[in-house]
């Protein structure tokens, strides 16, 4: 494997190196369990002595092609795929976080992490204090606690679309001497790397842009390798774990600690796991992910454009439009698009949004984002409708936004589906 390999050839060919005779497209290993010729080479891998694959709820050949294509893509020391993006975040939380500890997290987050740590984790006595990530350093360092052991955001926010501050965000976890982690998937790693902007744990739903055909549930958790955790806060990662002969995973792992931990104790214990299959179908969608991530951006942008001019539209939220609130740092951060993800405001609220998407032909309503296939939603009567109007607002959720997964059709088909849409508004 050649470490000068650009981005778009790790996408295709990264993460499985055949050899003479091998089969050219990686392999389904749809096997839960493995050989061995010797019962030491068995114990050895009990011991965490030999690598190697014991048990598909751990490790899979299959997934492990995800794993290290992802590593590659995000810049990582190691990755651990999962059975979803929720799976990814509760894992990459619990290996780090106990009863009593508390979260420092943005607001503007997808609406199911929300719920994670608003009500669930509360429920296991890990609290939470959510934060404008807009709001200035001090106001956010004074929300830490001494038992706060991350801070979290989004690098775009979904559905608000806002634009992280990494650089403030890094500052205050520096200060606070936490993990900053951040959830990368409306970006990807083809327009993001967030370990470039001082990042330490990246998390993904792969189920999004990555799979990118809507085929494939998973997550997956990268470990930048840069934090040091042995600064007394973090004793799962530097005292022997009693459930692995002792293990201290700081002394015997180094920088990439977190991510073994996360590995052979949380999936070993919580089984979020992902199928082999599903590793599969979420590797050959990354073959063309930089094409996609190219398309989406580029038809999101015009159609933004479109619906800028629209006089049935209110207000349309796009990073790279020209006049964003967030262009300046859309272009700082993202290097060049900024995904398929749009949201405007209809004139006319709820009920012009009902109107509008029964005209639609070739856009479907779905919950989905982040396929080849162009689709809307409402989510202040959907996703986000668990929550209160006051939560929805400060989680970037106006009552009349339409958000718009832009798929990679030809724009010009979208842009008559949409203006099929308006005319029922007529
Ligand atoms: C979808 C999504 C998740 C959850 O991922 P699943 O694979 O659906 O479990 C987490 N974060 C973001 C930003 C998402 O869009």
């Amino acid at each position: 494997m050649s470490k000068e390999w650009n981005f778009d050839t790790i996408c295709v060919q990264g993460g499985y190196n055949p050899k003479s005779g091998d089969p050219r497209v990686a392999p389904l290993y749809q096997s839960t369990t493995y050989k061995y010729d010797t019962p030491e080479d068995l114990a050895g891998l009990f011991a965490l002595t030999k690598e190697g694959h014991l048990y598909t709820r751990i490790s899979n050949p299959t997934v492990a092609v995800l794993e290290d294509k992802y590593t590659q893509l995000e810049k990582g020391v190691g990755a651990v795929a999962t059975a979803s993006g929720q799976a990814a975040i509760l894992l990459a939380v619990l290996n780090i976080c106990e009863e009593g500890d508390h979260i420092l997290s943005s607001a503007t987050i997808y609406g199911g992490t929300f719920n994670l740590f608003n009500v669930t984790l509360k429920r296991y006595g890990i609290d939470v204090t959510f934060v404008d990530p807009e709001a200035d350093e001090e106001e956010i360092l004074k929300a830490a606690k001494p038992n706060t052991k991350f801070l979290f955001g989004e690098t775009i926010g979904n559905p608000g679309l806002n634009i992280l501050d990494f650089d403030k965000f890094s500052r205050i976890a520096k200060k606070l001497d936490i993990p900053f982690i951040v959830d990368n998937t409306v970006a990807s790693p083809y327009l993001c790397n967030p370990f470039d902007f001082g990042v330490d744990i990246v998390v993904h739903s792969t189920s999004k842009y990555s799979d990118g055909h809507a085929t494939a549930l998973g997550g997956i958790v990268v470990d930048g390798g840069t934090f040091n955790w042995d600064n007394g806060k973090f004793k799962g990662l530097v005292e022997p774990d009693e459930s692995y002969h002792g293990v201290k995973y700081v002394e015997t792992f180094g920088n990439a600690a977190y991510i073994t931990k996360l590995r052979v104790q949380m999936l070993r214990d919580l089984g979020a796991s992902p199928s082999p299959f599903n590793a599969y179908l979420t590797n050959l969608g990354l073959e063309t992910l930089h094409l996609r991530m190219e398309r989406h951006s580029y038809n999101a942008l015009e159609l933004a454009r479109y619906l800028d001019k629209n006089p049935n539209v209110s207000w349309v939220n796009y990073p790279f439009l020209e006049g964003n609130k967030y262009y300046g740092r859309a272009h700082k951060y993202l290097k060049t698009g900024a995904s398929g993800l749009l949201t405007f405001g209809i004139k006319g609220g709820v009920e012009a949004a009902t109107k509008f998407s029964k005209g639609l032909e070739l856009v479907a309503l779905a919950v989905h984002l982040g396929d080849a296939r162009t689709s809307l939603l409402h989510p202040a009567s959907t996703t986000h409708s668990q929550l209160s109007e006051e939560e929805q607002i400060k989680s970037g959720v106006a009552p009349d936004l339409i958000r718009v997964s832009v798929g990679i059709e030809k724009v010009e088909d979208l842009i008559r589906d949409f203006e099929k849409g308006f005319n029922k508004l007529k």
